[in-house]
């Protein structure tokens, strides 16, 4: 079913919203599905808060007895941040290892979401008595496909940056959205294309009440939106009512040589009403993918409704995990976090530039491409039509030839939502060895020059 808001309820709407710097609880009605207006919370576990009563006897929960579990201490070592020749032991043991073997909060580890909450103030200057809060999945992307499924109804019409995160694709072809699609380029999403498709929506087709996007080293292109693109969106998400899905896996794979521009989430501050943010975080790319560490910030309304999902679809995420998170980052502390992500992003500027030289070296003249400052991707597109004007395609090179020449990536189409033809190919550079990328370019450039011939 399609949302169908006339304009003097949208009119009435944004009066509502005008009231106070922080949007109105009542505002975020709009925003919810109809299915999250249906879902109720779970009877049981919205009573676990109650168990903390002091005095209380709890018949409650149906708590596994943790005297039964087999586990007695998890010891780990992990590198220490400010010296990379040491290590630093770290162990799980007692309460915190309860904590860790049995059933918790939806939201996660409640030290943890503090944490977390603590380290959105450092890195967005957002602080937690500010109306909004933060819950913990299993990875970003458990975030991000919660939050569609509690904002966006069958049929919707959403705006997405194009080429975009390939992950979203299926979550909103499976509701049905119109996909309309934004175009980026090297100073991220083109905010006067945003401006255009909105202020030429039909009439009569319901609005968009979502915009996604990712703003650092976007996946697949590698870019990084500009502080005034970001505030010319802040600005239309006002004007035209939506929310900004921000999904910031990279955010700490930053390596660009200025200053990095704020956040959305923490450049809404500026805005006169606060509230239409909701930022997705990975700790994938920073402590490690297989951990399955994401967490969702933004309204409160938004993330009790991803809650709701979370208490239906899976209860939680990992106690374990978590209780192994909070223990690395309680050891690390926040300045010890943030001189390893530095070395994170270090690391990635330093695979950047070899990949960028065996690029330069081996495609100079067969390809474009714009320099990424944060993430893990080149988007380059090979001048292989013959035709002056014709962009071509690299699905049958990629695909095909340059798979039989050895050489394995992605065709730009398949982070275009409507499939169209493009001769854009991403290529993650985080893994090889400037060797190996070097081996790869030429490979590809031998491909490339004998479907030139052709
Ligand atoms: N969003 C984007 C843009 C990504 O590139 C990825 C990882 N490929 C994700 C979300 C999912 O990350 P996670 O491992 O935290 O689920």
């Amino acid at each position: 079913m399609v949302l169908d808001v006339s304009p003097n309820e949208e009119a009435s709407e944004r009066l509502k919203m005008q009231i106070g710097k922080q949007l109105s609880p009542e505002s975020y009605q709009y925003f919810l599905s109809d299915a999250t207006k249906e879902r109720k919370p779970s009877p049981i576990r919205g009573l676990f808060p109650l168990e903390n009563k002091p005095g209380v006897i709890s018949l409650l929960a149906g708590k596994p007895n943790d005297a039964m579990f087999p586990f007695e201490s998890f010891s780990f070592t992990v590198t220490n941040p400010s010296s990379s020749s040491q290590s630093i032991p770290v162990s799980l043991a007692g309460v915190d290892l309860t904590a860790g073997l049995q059933y918790g909060a939806t939201a996660g580890l409640p030290r943890l979401n503090e944490w977390f909450v603590g380290l959105q103030e450092r890195s967005h200057g957002r602080k937690s008595s500010e109306g909004w809060r933060l819950t913990i999945g299993n990875g970003s992307q458990d975030m991000i496909s919660k939050a569609i499924n509690a904002i966006i109804n069958p049929g919707d019409p959403v705006l997405i940056e194009a080429p975009v995160y390939a992950g979203v694709i299926p979550l909103f072809k499976a509701l049905h959205c119109d996909l309309v699609e934004i175009t980026t380029d090297a100073n991220g999403v083109c905010s006067s294309d945003l401006r255009s498709v909105l202020e030429n929506w039909p009439v009569g087709k319901p609005k968009p009440r979502a915009f996604y996007t990712v703003p650092y080293g976007c996946n697949p292109t590698g870019m990084t939106a500009t502080i005034e693109r970001r505030r010319e969106v802040l600005q239309l998400a006002r004007e035209h009512n939506f929310l900004i899905l921000e999904d910031d896996p990279y955010f700490y794979l930053y390596f660009g040589k200025a200053e990095r521009p704020p956040s959305y989430f923490k450049l809404e501050l500026e805005m006169p009403e606060v509230g239409r943010v909701v930022r997705f975080d990975s700790f994938s790319k920073v402590l490690s993918a297989g951990m399955r560490m994401g967490f969702a910030s933004g309204p409160k309304p938004i993330i009790d409704a991803v809650d709701l999902l979370t208490s239906s679809a899976n209860l939680q995420g990992s106690s374990l995990v978590q209780a192994i998170t909070l223990a690395l980052v309680e050891k690390w502390g926040y300045a010890g976090f943030f001189a390893h992500t530095q070395a994170v992003a270090e690391f990635y500027r330093e695979k950047r530039d070899a990949f960028e030289k065996a690029l330069q070296n081996h495609l100079g003249e067969l390809a474009e491409w714009c320099t990424p400052e944060a993430g893990m991707f080149f988007w380059f597109k090979l001048l292989i039509s013959p035709n002056p004007g014709e962009e071509g395609d690299s699905k049958e090179l990629i695909e095909t030839k340059a798979y039989e020449g050895g050489v394995l990536a992605l065709p730009g189409t398949v982070f275009l939502p409507n499939g169209r033809k493009t001769a854009y190919v991403r290529a993650s550079f985080s893994l090889l060895t400037a060797e190996q990328v070097n081996e790869a370019m030429r490979r590809l450039r031998v491909v490339i020059l004998k479907e030139r011939e052709t």
